[in-house]
């Protein structure tokens, strides 16, 4: 077999045998299943029919110029997405990232203007000029000036007035409200953390009780919901592990019960995750979901477990490559849900971002690739926590931690009442080859030393 490819699984004689039975009980959830399974078979059907070799493509130029456009000129059909614009260039600039496409300095200046234009006043940034600010397009805000990685990019970001927001939504349980007077859930918990960390902001004052809030979402699943005692769910999975994370407390999860909820939601024909028990394959959960097993790792390497790999995160790598290269690709650029749903920036982001999980282990130290197909198909790495890649972080951590944390005296100091902070911050994490952090030890550490 040497120099050829290694077969496809979704090609092998055993695969039809994973597909779904329903005990002869027909439910509109089954019917629902099924229908996906047979739209992913005649995917696979001509698939096998066009290439006489198993060597599925990365449409690399055709999502390079779907994203070039997006920057510049969007259709009608984002007009719905008006409150979410910094969104739009988190998730094109990102996917260019993870292509290795450079972004032009003059396109780069442009995004940077309008994000100013997008900040509050009173800090944070909104979904557009002349909105509220909210959590959720300030974390895409933060995450767009960081990949941009400029000084004009960086001055953007008011730190002193994002502290203030972020206290502005701050609630007494330690969560989050997503903006003033709006609802709580697990993402705001997130999008704060990240922020906070990724412009040294962060302080222990304003995750006070968060870690505890957090650990409430986790349910008899195994996974989070948004907010306590709903349904797990992928989404507020990812982000209540990687607040967890940031904030140094990941090992205060049920951390094997959060593993069998997460591997169990690879779907076992389709090769991607589904968002949430029984519910239909996703493109986006590559990232969601997938993107939960290199924070496991840590965490569990962390705990002492013996029995992890050095090689290979605990997912089908395979499997999930080849779900995105041959059901989520648009033929003219931009990536999707699952076949028959149109591509949006969204999806190209999120199944490039899960792409890029399955394909890389580990960081510089211990590194290990898995491409499917030929080497053109390699995106660049992703940082787990973050999702911009791993040098980004590192970039933006350095030039943010020049600068002093704002004051917080915004609230009484109530720290000393709750007795010493969890002595988990403070394990050393230096000896973890498996994480892009050696960039996020340096941001944790510093947390803790601010005062
Ligand atoms: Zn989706």
């Amino acid at each position: 077999m040497d120099g050829l490819p290694t077969p496809l699984r979704c090609l092998s004689e055993c695969h039809p045998a994973e597909m779904f039975t329903d005990d002869g009980v027909d439910t509109v959830t089954s019917l629902e299943q099924k229908k996906v399974e047979r739209s992913i078979e005649e995917v696979i059907s001509v698939y096998k029919q066009i290439h006489s070799l198993p060597q599925p493509t990365l449409l690399r130029d055709q999502h390079y110029q779907y994203l070039k456009k997006g920057l510049r000129h969007l259709s009608d059909a984002y007009e719905c997405l008006d409150a979410s614009r910094p969104w739009l260039c988190f998730w094109i600039l990102h996917s260019l990232e993870l292509l290795e496409e450079p972004i032009p300095s003059a396109v780069a200046s442009d995004v940077c203007q309008f994000l100013a234009r997008c900040q509050s006043p009173t800090g944070g940034f909104a979904g557009g000029p002349g909105q509220h600010a909210h959590l959720a397009p300030t974390y895409a805000a933060v995450n767009a000036l960081c990949i941009i990685g400029t000084d004009e990019a960086y001055s953007v970001i008011d730190r002193e007035k994002l502290l203030d927001f972020l206290w502005s939504v701050k609630q007494p349980d330690g969560s989050f409200v997503m903006h003033v007077g709006g609802e709580v859930d697990v993402r705001s918990a997130y999008c704060a953390a990240s922020v906070a960390t990724l412009t040294n902001i962060l302080t222990p004052k304003l995750f006070e009780d968060t870690t505890t809030w957090i650990l409430r979402c986790q349910n008899w699943e195994g996974g989070l919901s948004g907010v306590p005692g709903l349904e797990a769910h992928g989404g507020y999975t990812f982000c209540g592990t990687a607040a967890l994370v940031i904030l140094g407390k990941e090992h205060m999860l049920d951390l094997k019960a959060l593993l069998r909820w997460v591997v169990s939601r690879q779907m076992r024909f389709e090769g991607g995750f589904q968002g949430r028990c029984n519910k239909l394959v996703d493109g986006c959960y590559s990232f969601w979901q997938a993107g939960l097993l290199p924070l496991l790792h840590r965490a569990l390497f962390k705990e002492g477990e013996s029995e992890l790999s050095r090689q290979r995160w605990m997912f089908e790598q395979r499997a999930l490559q080849e779900y995105i290269l041959l059901c989520c690709q648009n033929p003219t650029g931009g990536l999707l849900d699952k076949p028959g749903k149109s591509r949006d920036f969204y999806h190209t982001c999120y199944c490039l971002s899960g792409l890029s999980i399955a394909q890389h282990f580990g960081n510089m130290d211990l590194h290990h690739e898995l491409i499917l197909g030929k080497e053109e198909n390699r995106l660049a790495p992703t940082h787990p926590v973050y999702n911009i890649c791993p040098d980004k972080v590192s970039q933006a951590l350095q030039h943010f931690h020049r600068l002093p944390v704002p004051g917080d005296d915004r609230q009484p100091d109530i720290a000393s009442a709750y007795g010493p902070a969890d002595p988990g911050n403070s394990r050393n994490q230096k000896d973890l080859p498996w994480c892009c952090d050696d960039t996020l030890s340096s941001g944790a550490k510093k947390a803790e030393t601010c005062h």
